[in-house]
């Protein structure tokens, strides 16, 4: 097994040349091909169990939180009435136990290519696939690019959960998944996804942002820290058919009584607004796009 040496798992990818981020093992749990992608669970160190799809670390124990709050809240929050919420990738079910604390959504659809990422994280990362026991959920094990195409002024809000734009999330990168989700979101509907880190990608994000712009009167991004991602950070790509919609003035407040609540152990209302103020490195490239 090529990605673990001398009890160390190691992250290396063209996505970030010149650059790895390494966990030790203590031991690896699960590890096959699926139809689509090698699928590798270990136990690590200090970071938990951790989830790998083609040699990518997707998410570990210790830090998901951080992940998984930011995509769904950034957009549920932005929304005056979220009920019906479209899940797209998030195979380990993290998105999903976040998106159901909810009180307002009434149902969840969630569309994951693939059944194995979802039945190992149901054996190995329980604290994440809790929420597929959830009875607001619909599960379709499908290509979300595909899915997209099925459906008409269908969601309010919709979130993509993707891995990295190569290998089976290459399709949801595109402007033709942007034009398909524009058309699968109710009037006043909002989109979140995955767009990955500032410090790496801005050439892409930049792109990402123009081509929404083009279809969307209103668009941001923002980030969250999380260790375990390269460069510690990711970042999300919020847009919305409501010309009113300020993503960085959250229509939703959580009260501290609320987050304790939801037990939320990064989201709160401050970091909501926090997430879109960008080091000026990064806002200058992404404010002309
Ligand atoms: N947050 C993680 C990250 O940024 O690395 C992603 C976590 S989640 C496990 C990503 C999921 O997207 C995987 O389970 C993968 O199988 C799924 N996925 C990839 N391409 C997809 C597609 N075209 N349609 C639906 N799901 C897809």
């Amino acid at each position: 097994m090529d990605l673990i040496k001398d009890g160390w798992f190691t992250e290396k990818c063209a996505l970030w040349p010149g650059q790895a981020m390494s966990l030790q093992v203590e031991e690896v749990l699960y590890h096959k091909r699926s139809r689509f992608q090698d699928v590798l669970v270990f136990r690590s160190k200090t970071y938990g169990n951790v989830l790998v799809l083609d040699g990518v670390i997707q998410c570990t124990e210790r830090d998901e939180f951080s992940y998984q709050e930011m995509i769904a809240n950034l957009p549920l929050c932005s929304h005056p009435n979220p009920k019906k919420v479209l899940i797209i990738g998030g195979g380990d079910g993290g998105v999903l136990r976040e998106v159901v604390k909810h009180p307002s959504v009434e149902s969840v659809v969630q569309c994951e290519i693939d059944e194995d990422v979802i039945t190992v994280s149901k054996k190995y990362l329980p604290g994440m696939s809790q929420g597929y026991s959830n009875p607001k959920l619909t599960l379709h094990v499908g290509d979300g690019f595909e899915f997209m195409k099925q459906n008409q002024d269908a969601f309010d809000v919709i979130i993509t959960d993707s891995s990295d734009p190569v290998g089976p999330a290459e399709s949801l990168f595109k402007e033709s998944y942007y034009q398909l989700m524009k058309t699968a979101l109710h009037e006043g509907g909002i989109l979140c996804c995955q767009a990955e880190c500032q410090w790496l990608h801005l050439e892409l994000i930049k792109e990402m942002k123009h081509f929404c712009k083009s279809l969307f009167p209103a668009v941001d991004y923002a980030y969250c820290t999380i260790p375990t991602y390269p460069s510690g950070q990711i970042g999300f790509l919020l847009c919305s058919k409501n010309p009113n919609t300020s993503f960085s003035d959250p229509v939703q407040k959580l009260t501290p009584e609320k987050v304790d609540e939801m037990h939320l152990k990064y989201y709160n209302s401050e970091v909501h607004r926090a997430a879109f103020v960008l080091p000026e490195f990064s806002r200058k490239v992404l404010c002309d796009a």
